[in-house]
């Protein structure tokens, strides 16, 4: 990688003998948008305050455009910071909101008015300058706290959950706007989310993070489709998990309920009667026989969900359910409960997972 802009060096967090954060390690290129993605208590929010100057790390080091800020109090970092509450002064109007940071840096009147002015069309709400938060929707509400936040020219954009307390269609369009924002004006962002689908439509790249580490890092369609440890492919997407014993190492074959699949040069150094995890996404599997998807496995459908452009299928084979998407066929009925299928997916396109 270029020079990274953000590096987090090894940087450990305990609060008293519990140890949050261990061993993280992150560099995040300038202009880069990264997230950090995992469940509820993984220690995201406690990397970000790190970054952000609001705890101090046990160990190691945070550098920031090459200087090692580690030790430096949060005003001194140059740093915009966007929380999940609103966090907007209640008796302070829209203007008067962006331009804190200014008027705490002691701009004059004149500059600051500019800047607002400008960050009012940034976020597309030039009419709103005189309003109190309590006159604006959520999603209002944290178009101005971006605002707030990028008003001062920070050199880092920081995110924590900006958009979990809203509801599912304004999330959807304000994470669009927030990363058009973001490109537009070149800026190294860190966003915290534990929704997966947000992370992978809005990052460069994704931390996925659990136990207080960095379990991968990678671009949105690494994580997905190349997920290095078992934890990683449960939590992003939906996964169907075949559990193999090795039959025959030298020829690649794993035997699974329902049949045997051939994985060829892709065992590593498994032996015979060694057990294994196999996954498959859901739209790795086809319901029938489909070319290029060799191996085949015999079923029946146990639940069909129509969600509109995909149906979700489950199918039992051998013992076990396996989820599968098929497109909507508006020409054709769905399939339906009972019937007898024969799913079908290429042995390339299965996950061994450690
Ligand atoms: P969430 O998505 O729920 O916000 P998170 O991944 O951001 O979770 P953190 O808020 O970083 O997780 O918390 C990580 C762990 O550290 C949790 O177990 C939490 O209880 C603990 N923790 C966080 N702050 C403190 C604190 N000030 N004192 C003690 N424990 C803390």
């Amino acid at each position: 990688m270029a020079d990274p802009f953000l590096s987090i060096l090894h940087v450990e967090k305990s609060f008293g003998s519990t140890r949050v954060v261990q061993d993280f390690n992150l560099d995040v290129k300038a202009g880069e948008f990264v997230s950090f993605l995992g469940p509820s208590g993984c220690g995201k929010t406690t990397v970000l305050r790190m970054v952000a100057g609001f705890e101090e790390p046990s160990a190691g080091a945070i550098v920031v455009g090459g200087k090692d800020i580690t030790r430096l109090r949060p005003n001194q970092r140059n740093i915009g910071m966007v929380f999940q509450a609103y966090a907007l002064f209640p008796n302070l109007t829209v203007a008067q909101n962006i331009g804190f940071g200014l008027k705490v840096a002691g701009a004059s009147r004149a500059d600051i008015d500019k800047r607002v002015a400008e960050m009012l069309a940034l976020i597309s709400l030039p009419q709103m300058a005189d309003r109190y938060p309590y006159q604006l929707s959520g999603g209002q509400q944290q178009r101005i706290a971006l605002a707030r936040a990028l008003a001062p020219k920070p050199k880092l954009l920081l995110l924590d959950e900006p958009l979990s307390a809203l509801d599912a269609k304004v999330r959807v369009s304000l994470r669009e706007e927030i990363r058009a924002i973001q490109k537009s004006l070149g800026i190294t962002t860190v966003f915290v989310t534990h929704d997966q689908e947000e992370a992978l439509s809005i990052s460069d790249r994704i931390a996925v993070m659990y136990g207080g580490r960095a379990e991968q890092v990678g671009t949105p369609f690494e994580i997905y489709n190349r997920p290095q440890t078992k934890f990683v492919a449960n939590f992003v997407g939906t996964l169907n998990v075949l559990e193999g014993t090795v039959t025959d190492a030298a020829a690649g074959k794993v035997g699974v309920d329902g049949g045997e699949l051939v994985l060829k040069d892709r065992l590593g150094e498994a032996r015979n009667g060694d057990k294994l995890s196999l996954a498959l996404r859901p739209e790795a599997i086809s319901l029938g026989p489909q070319p290029g998807r060799n191996t085949r496995l015999a079923g029946e459908i146990s639940e069909v969900h129509f969600l509109g452009s995909v149906i979700r299928v489950r199918v039992g084979v051998g013992g076990r359910t396996v989820s599968l998407d098929t497109f909507n066929n508006p020409a054709s009925p769905p399939p339906a409960v009972g019937e007898k299928a024969e799913i079908s997916f290429s042995s390339g396109d299965l996950l061994v997972l450690s």
